[in-house]
Formats: C-alpha cells, structure tokens, sequence
C-alpha cells in the first residue's frame, strides 16, 4: 500500500506536492469515488486512480543529464514558442520534467524525469543538495568579496549558507575572472544574486556538477541516461 500523493507523483503526473493539491482540489478519484483527503493508501496494482479522468498506471521511471545550452528555457512547455530543455530529449514518450531549473542564460547540468518523488526529494531544501557552478566575471574580483560570498552573502530573502569557493584566477585576456562555487541551496537566480550584491555583472554561468554528477563527456547540448548506480545515488 502507497500513500495516494506518493502513488500520484510515482506515475508522473506531478511532484507529490501537486499531486496533494489535485486531491484536495478534488480532481482524484479512487475505483470511481472522490478523494479529497490526503491520509488514504492505495494498492498500486489493485486500486484505479483517477486524475482529471485520466486512468494512472505504474510507468518506468527515466533520467536524463542535459547539457543546457544558453538561452533554452527551463519549463515543459512555453506559450512564446521558445526552445524548451524537452525539445533536447528526442523519442521519451513518458512525460518528463525538469529537476529545479536553470535561467534562461544559465548553462550547464539539467537533471530530468518523470520521478516526481526523487524530484522533490532533490530539490526539497533539507536534502542540501550540492551544486557547483563555474563563475565567469566581468573584471577582477576582490578577495575580500570572495571572502564574503563563501561565509554568506546579505540577500533580500535572508544570508545564504556557506558556500566553497575555488579562485580560478583573473584571465587578463580576457578581462573575465574565473570562479567556482559549490552551494546546497537553490534560490532563484542565487548565484547570480551573490555576485551581483557586490556590483559584479556575470559574464557566464555554467552548472557544472549536482548531487555527484557531473557533465564529463557530455557535450552542449547533448543528453544521456543516468545508470541505476547513478539513480541510485542520488536517492
Ligand atoms: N544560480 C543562478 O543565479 N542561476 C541559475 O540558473 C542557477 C543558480
């Protein structure tokens, strides 16, 4: 027996979150009958559920690493008809979707799937996840600011945590300032914002390893399953 929320996002439908909405907004039926609470378990193989009339069954679940490109939306579908990171996975019929997200000019390592609760897991703020990030800056930056942004950074929404800062050095050729930061948190545009507070402009941001993984051999743009080892480390 499955609690219905855990069943619901098992299938794909959702993150188990939604799935808890979609009870409670009474859009679930169970062998024909609606349910709006959120306590009851079902049998997976027994019990039909039903979400929006639609008849749910066990799917297998699929991972994917993307290597996203700069300005590819993270999001399923986009009302603007811009390139979605789906449109980079060819031939998955289940319906997919992104693992946290990336901005729009953020490049880098993207996790999809139809696994609603390893989704959430990974993305729920008290599993910590680890996500580094390669940090190309408009001119130099200051030790002192490095200082800062690894021991935590005064933003609106509150201090960040600590943070591991590699300083990859300044490119005089360039003019760009090359940083690696390691965060366990996922704010929206985090990294961005801890630069930013010090008046720094990025010049790239690229997600180069998350929870483990990282975009060896992977090139931009391309795509490939994770390994059950893999799956089974992330959980
Ligand atoms: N931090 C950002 O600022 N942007 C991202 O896309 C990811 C982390």
């Amino acid at each position: 027996m499955e609690r219905l929320q855990k069943f619901i996002a098992s299938c794909g439908v959702s993150s188990r979150r939604k799935a808890e909405e979609l009870i409670t907004e009474g859009k679930v039926l169970v062998n024909g009958r609606k349910v709006t609470e959120l306590g009851i378990k079902v049998n997976p193989l027994k019990d039909k559920v039903k979400v929006n009339g639609q008849l749910l069954a066990v799917e297998k679940p699929v991972y994917y690493l993307l290597n996203k490109p700069k300005g590819v939306i993270t999001s399923v579908t986009d009302p603007q008809g811009r390139e979605t990171v789906l449109d980079y996975i060819k031939n998955e019929k289940k319906r997919i979707y992104p693992v946290g997200r990336l901005d729009l000019n953020t490049e880098g390592l993207l996790l999809l799937t139809n696994d609603g609760e390893l989704a959430q897991n990974l993305t729920h703020p008290s599993k910590g996840v680890e996500k580094t990030y390669e940090v190309r800056v408009k001119g130099r930056v200051k030790e002192d600011d490095l200082q800062v942004i690894a021991n935590g950074v005064p933003l609106e929404d509150g201090i960040t945590s600590p943070a591991t800062i590699v300083d990859l050095g300044f490119d005089d050729h360039n003019g760009v300032h090359e940083v690696e930061i390691t965060i366990h948190e996922g704010r929206n545009r985090q990294v961005r914002r801890m630069f930013e507070h010090f008046g720094y402009r990025i010049h790239n941001l690229k997600r180069i390893a998350y929870g483990g993984l990282s975009l060896s051999g992977v090139k931009r743009g391309g795509v490939r399953q994770l390994t059950q080892r893999e799956v089974n480390a992330l959980k």
